[in-house]
C-alpha cells in the first residue's frame, strides 16, 4: 500500500499545528464547529482565522463588530518577535487593541494569543461567558480579581 497525492495531503492537513513560542506541537481542542489550537507549555492559544467569532458565538457571548474591526486590522513585523505562524510559517506581524500587543498572520491564517491575552481582550468586550468557557477548558482558575460588583 502506497500513500497516494491526496492521502499525502490529508495527513498534512490533519498535521497537530506547531507552537509559534515553543516551537512543540499544540493541543488541538473541539468545541463544537470550533477548534483551538493550545500550548500546554506556555498556554498560548491560536485560533485560525473567523474561529474567534465563532467561538464567542458558540459559548453565548456578543462579538460587536467595533470589537471584530479591531481584530482585522493589519499588523507591523516586530523586530523582537520571532513567531511563526503555524499555518504557513509566516512570521507573525504585531497589532494593539486598547494597549494589549496581539500577533496575527500576515496572512491572514488567524491569531496568536500568549497565556491569558485571550481573557484579557474578550474582558474588555465584556464576552464573560466565553471567558468562563476558557476558564473551565483550560481548568484554570480565574487569577485576576472579579469585580462583579452587581447589585
Ligand atoms: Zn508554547
Ligand atoms: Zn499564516
Amino acid at each position: 500500500m502506497s500513500l497516494t497525492s491526496s492521502n499525502l495531503w490529508h495527513i498534512i492537513h490533519t498535521m497537530i499545528a506547531v507552537c509559534p513560542k515553543c516551537d512543540i506541537g499544540m493541543f488541538l481542542l473541539h468545541f463544537k464547529e470550533v477548534e483551538v489550537d493550545y500550548c500546554e507549555c506556555c498556554r498560548g492559544i491560536w485560533l485560525d482565522h473567523g474561529e474567534l467569532k465563532a467561538l464567542i458565538e458558540t459559548t453565548g457571548s456578543d462579538a460587536p463588530d467595533p470589537f471584530l474591526r479591531q481584530l482585522e486590522q493589519t499588523g507591523t513585523p516586530s523586530p523582537r518577535s520571532h513567531c511563526l505562524c503555524p499555518r504557513c510559517d509566516s512570521k507573525l506581524h504585531e497589532f494593539t487593541v486598547n494597549k494589549l500587543v496581539l500577533n496575527r498572520c500576515p496572512r491572514g491564517h488567524g491569531l496568536w494569543f500568549d497565556a491569558d491575552e485571550l481573557q484579557q481582550l474578550l474582558t474588555m468586550f465584556g464576552a464573560s461567558q466565553t471567558i468562563a468557557f476558557l476558564n473551565d477548558l483550560f481548568g484554570t482558575k480565574p487569577t485576576t480579581k472579579t469585580e462583579e460588583t452587581k447589585p
